[in-house]
């Protein structure tokens, strides 16, 4: 069947925001279930969401900024722990081997040591590493076709990643500029889950606001691209204000110049494609 899954885990951003976690989705497609980016909470998250850590055998990462990656350790850590029996697959940024070299080997030296001595199975603490170089297809794994595209952001390398399962289509984007090069990539999605970071009038007044988009440039995306649905994301701003109702606001910037569905999710939603 034809029919994919995403789940908005965590749709908040850098800083500590108890309503939500940093970046982190889950796609599930047939026999697929993809992590993308592991932010602030992920594991947590994940949990509260139904799913293991163990049952996660393939990760995307976005790009290397802290906030997309910083619940890494944790999860591959806690899934070795909680008897993983495959090993990891991570697709990424050119950068990403050597991340994972220093920021799980390295740091984790002795307590993998420690564990492996005791007997713990060494595939749990395992993985390969597939560095994306340029846009296009770079997985498949039964009828699902796994495309990235790369875009301004952070002076880094940065993947927005599309999954195709027959006639559906799902986009999710990394944090980004706008680019005109993101409508041919979201042609006719059935869902994109787009970065938001905040209003316009917030990203002028930040020197990193240029490498982020906001519900207009968004907006524009979806009509442009024929978008059916889009789930809002990475919300900055409510992180640098009291106003509780600027996420909404945001949302309701979009559904002025977009007719299709805007979903503003809680942490967790499913959303069935
Ligand atoms: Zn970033
Ligand atoms: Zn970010």
């Amino acid at each position: 069947m034809n029919q994919i899954e995403v789940c908005l885990v965590g749709t908040g951003a850098v800083r500590v925001n108890l309503e939500r976690g940093g970046p982190a989705f889950v796609v599930t497609a047939g026999d697929e279930r993809i992590l993308v980016d592991c932010g602030r909470n992920t594991v947590h998250n994940l949990t509260r969401a139904g799913y293991t850590v163990e049952s996660i055998n393939k990760v995307f990462v976005t790009h290397l900024h802290f906030d997309h990656v910083c619940d890494l350790a944790y999860f591959v850590l806690l899934s070795w722990n909680n008897g993983r029996k495959e090993r990891i697959r991570f697709f990424g940024p050119q950068g990403l081997a050597d991340f994972l070299d220093y920021a799980l080997l390295k740091t984790y030296e002795q307590d993998i040591k420690s564990r492996l001595g005791h007997g713990k199975d060494p595939l749990g603490i395992e993985w390969s590493v597939t560095e994306i170089e340029a846009d296009g297809e770079f997985h498949s794994g039964g009828d699902l076709v796994c495309s990235a595209l790369f875009t301004e952001h952070g002076n880094m390398p940065n993947l927005n990643f599309r999954f195709d399962l027959g006639d559906k289509r799902v986009v999710i984007t990394s944090d980004t500029s706008a680019d005109p090069r993101l409508t041919p990539f979201c042609r006719d999605a059935d869902l994109l889950v787009s970065e938001c970071s905040g209003p316009k009038s917030f990203l002028d007044e930040r020197p990193w606001g240029t490498w982020h988009m906001w519900p207009e440039t968004v907006a524009a995306l979806c009509r442009e691209a024929g978008v059916k649905r889009v789930a809002l994301k990475h919300l900055v701003v409510e992180d640098w204000t009291d106003d509780r109702e600027i996420s909404a606001k945001m949302a309701a910037a979009v559904r002025a110049a977009f007719d299709g569905e805007v979903i503003l999710g809680p942490d967790g939603l499913k959303i069935q494609v």
